[in-house]
């Protein structure tokens, strides 16, 4: 795939960017590799921290600016760009108050002596990351590992160039060496080559289920560690003590949220039987209401898909969806004669278990709806998905809905929320929708070396 800046919001090509070759990849990996026997990775945690302080400040002080640059290369809402990239300020200035105080030995009583667990580096990393969250999903894979000492090398997505080239420039203004972050414009072929390296300790995927199989199969051949973050086919559940005002709004934006292509978005709406009705007319309401349009006008809510193939990809699986037996209850085309890759919002029914979007991801505005009549129904439902990443629960009764959460097999449940991120709380799935965490106390300890220590 080529480098290339395309709005999808008229599909103009703005920019294509240079790949790099086979040379100066191994000029990048051993920079890498040379930084992580450094100093800067084995001694003090302090000049690191730093680094994350900096780029905290720096990213606050350019919101408006790296918003643009996202909205326009991926189609993301202006404000919700915004708030992308602030988030990723509150992430570096997370681990730069936090890392050392995870990163500290623990210790262990013993009667072999005196015992501890310090957390070492464990040296180059690979991140291979997609374009639906162009800066936070490099941040998250960043932050702890800069915090660490692990040198990090970033295959991004093909169609995000310039999110990529200017998160790298951010970081090398905050004042991280050479080495310690580098963006590089690869192919898949040169991501193989750069895991087979014995110099490569750990590969973080973030993207779908095939490039995370065959991603996770190649550092396995070379049994280095992975994590995964993949799709996810979350569920949205509207009990019949809810308040439905709340859960109608609150569903429709976990659909739309950056055009239904978020990991954690909620794509499966399981509603009781008693307020199924009421739900999907005031659902209906919400998002037949989304305004289309640029996705730089602050008045729009709804912009367009991050590319021509998304959209071909998303048109094929409704019309699939519908050929198998199911009800188009709202929308379910493209919008014609526009240049932009605008979908209208849309919504499901009557999905039964052996039509194929039963068990699929929809990637943008597309919510299935099902009915249950109590209980232990929405939760045989939710958990017959090969996926498992996050998850809401709309209920008055906070006990019903912890009872529920425990029964939900996934990484993430939220009670009267969306699913959410936050620099504090661990990302991350189960299934076929991964393996490892990212953020908070747990993900900085993904990367580490472990290291027991005893003197007898
Ligand atoms: P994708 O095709 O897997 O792309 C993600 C990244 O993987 C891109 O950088 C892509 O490069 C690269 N890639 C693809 N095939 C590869 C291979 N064989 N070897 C090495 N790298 C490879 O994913 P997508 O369809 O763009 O993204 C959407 C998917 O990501 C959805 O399923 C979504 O749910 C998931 N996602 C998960 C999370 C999470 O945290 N769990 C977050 C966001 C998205 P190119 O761009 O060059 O193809």
């Amino acid at each position: 795939m080529p480098y290339q800046t395309v709005n999808p919001f008229n599909n103009k090509l703005i920019k294509e960017y240079p790949t790099h070759d086979d040379q100066q990849v191994q000029q990048a990996l051993a920079t890498a590799h040379d930084l992580y026997k450094s100093e800067w990775a084995q001694g003090d945690i302090q000049p690191r921290l730093q680094v994350l302080h900096k780029l905290s400040e720096l990213i606050s002080a350019r919101v408006d600016e790296l918003a643009k640059i996202a909205s326009e290369e991926m189609g993301k809402l202006i404000e919700q760009s915004r708030g992308e990239a602030k988030l990723c300020a509150a992430i570096a200035k997370y681990y730069a108050e936090h890392a050392e105080e995870f990163l500290k030995p623990t210790r262990y009583p013993t009667e072999l002596g005196e015992a501890w667990v310090e957390n070492a580096p464990i040296g180059v990393l690979v991140a291979v990351e997609p374009w639906n969250f162009p800066y936070y999903q490099l941040m998250r894979v960043l932050a702890p590992n800069l915090a660490a000492g692990n040198s990090i090398l970033v295959k991004h997505a093909s169609i995000v160039p310039h999110c990529a080239e200017v998160f790298e420039q951010l970081v090398t203004e905050a004042g991280a060496p050479k080495g310690a972050y580098t963006n590089l414009f690869i192919s898949t072929d040169q991501v193989g080559n750069l895991i087979d390296d014995d110099r490569v300790q750990g590969v973080a995927l973030t993207g779908s289920e095939k490039a995370g199989s065959i991603v996770a199969a190649r550092a396995a051949g070379k049994l280095k560690k992975s994590t995964l973050e993949l799709g996810g086919n979350d569920i949205f559940a509207v009990l019949d003590d809810c308040d439905l005002d709340k859960a109608v709004k609150a569903a429709a934006f976990a659909r739309l949220n950056n055009c239904g292509q978020v990991c954690t978005g909620a794509k499966r709406f399981i509603v009781h039987e008693k307020v199924a009705d009421q739900f999907l007319q005031g659902f209906t309401e919400q998002m037949k209401a989304a305004k289309l349009g640029d996705p730089l006008d602050p008045t729009t809510t709804l912009g367009p898909l991050s590319s021509a193939q998304a959209l071909k990809d998303l048109e094929k699986q409704v019309n699939d969806a519908v050929k198998a037996g199911a009800t188009l209850h709202l929308g379910g085309k493209k919008v014609e004669n526009n240049p932009g890759n605008f979908y209208l919002p849309t919504i499901l029914t009557n999905i039964k278990r052996d039509n194929p979007a039963y068990f699929q991801e929809f990637f943008g505005p597309v919510a299935q709806v099902y009915v249950v009549k109590d209980d232990d129904e929405l939760v045989k439902l939710a958990n017959d998905s090969n996926y498992g990443l996050g998850g809401a629960l709309f209920t008055q009764d906070i006990e019903r809905g912890k009872k529920l959460a425990s029964r939900i097999e996934t990484g993430m449940v939220y009670i009267n929320s969306l699913t959410d991120t936050a620099p504090e709380l661990p990302f991350g799935g189960i299934k076929r929708s991964g393996y490892g965490r990212e953020l908070s106390d747990l993900g900085i300890k993904e990367f580490v070396n472990q290291k027991l220590v005893v003197v007898a």
